[in-house]
């Protein structure tokens, strides 16, 4: 399959290029950078630290995505959603790792699926999707009245978004759980005379420093107990790793907004 990155030179995307090179079945056809990037014209494996590619990183998507069957996208909001309209023009599979999108980006990106199929993950590793279903069964047999649920995260001191994609995925699948709704039931900031914790509401905490890459825990607290359930990346190399398994399970598919639970086939 031939994937085109874009973000070529963001960490995500050179961490991309280097899974491409590592999975059978995949291969580099085209690296996109924004214009005015330093890394327009170089050679995007040697920039990506995996060798001499003899690609040309560009910043004309359109020519990349028409030698491509597959797009993988970890950039910003307004360029992912940019990208679905294009990826859905050129009909080839577009994977989206890009957190932080409100609402209406969410909705043209759902509408952009009904002309290719677009997988879209807050975080693409197998541990953090596996993560999510015990999340959601915890949520449902550990009663709402009694027990609080917090969703802690970490992440290195570049991240521009908070709480995390996958502190919010990891949300959803407790409010799933319990059968509410997450944006109708969550507390996402603290801060002053808060009054006691709302019932029933499952909260968020971020915290941000340093160089890591991604840590998640969900936190039952109980009367006298908690239950805590974590996954910690110790490398961007899961997420890449899933983009391209992604890719590959989404090509040939019927339009349609497909997430990783459906690629990894765990529910
Ligand atoms: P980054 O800032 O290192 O990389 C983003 C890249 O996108 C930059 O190189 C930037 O120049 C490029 N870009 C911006 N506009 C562009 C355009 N118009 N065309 C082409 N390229 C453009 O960020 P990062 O750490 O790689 O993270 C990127 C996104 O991926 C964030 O939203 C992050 O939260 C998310 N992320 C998701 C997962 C997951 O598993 N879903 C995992 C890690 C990071």
């Amino acid at each position: 399959m031939r994937l085109a990155v874009v973000g070529a030179a963001g960490r995500m995307g050179q961490a991309l290029i280097q899974a491409i090179d590592a999975v059978d079945g995949a291969v580099l056809a085209a690296a996109v950078e924004r214009s005015g990037s330093d890394a327009i014209g170089r050679d995007a494996g040697e920039l990506a630290g995996a060798g001499h590619a003899g690609i040309a990183v560009t910043d004309d998507p359109v020519a990349a995505f028409s030698a491509a069957d597959g797009l993988l996208d970890f950039t910003a909001p307004a360029v992912s959603v940019d990208f679905s309209a294009l990826s859905a023009d050129a009909g080839i599979a577009h994977v989206i790792g890009t957190t932080g999108l409100n609402a209406a980006q969410d909705d043209a990106i759902r509408a952009n699926a009904a002309r290719t199929p677009i997988v879209k993950s807050g975080n693409m590793s197998l541990g953090v999707n596996l993560l999510a279903v015990l999340v959601q069964q915890a949520a449902k047999a550990l009663d709402a009245a009694d027990w609080d649920i917090e969703v802690v995260e970490m992440h290195h001191k570049h991240k521009v978004d908070a709480p995390s994609g996958t502190a919010y995925l990891l949300g959803e699948a407790a409010a799933r759980g319990r059968g509410v709704s997450l944006s109708d039931n969550s507390v996402r900031v603290r801060d002053g005379q808060t009054g006691p914790r709302p019932k029933g509401t499952i909260g968020f905490a971020t915290l941000r420093g340093g160089s890591v890459v991604g840590e998640h825990s969900v936190l039952l607290a109980g009367e006298g107990e908690m239950v805590e359930l974590t996954h910690r990346a110790l490398d961007r190399s899961i997420f890449a790793r899933g983009a391209v398994k992604a890719a590959l399970w989404a090509r040939g598919r019927d339009p349609g907004l497909y997430s990783m639970l459906d690629v990894l086939g765990i529910s």
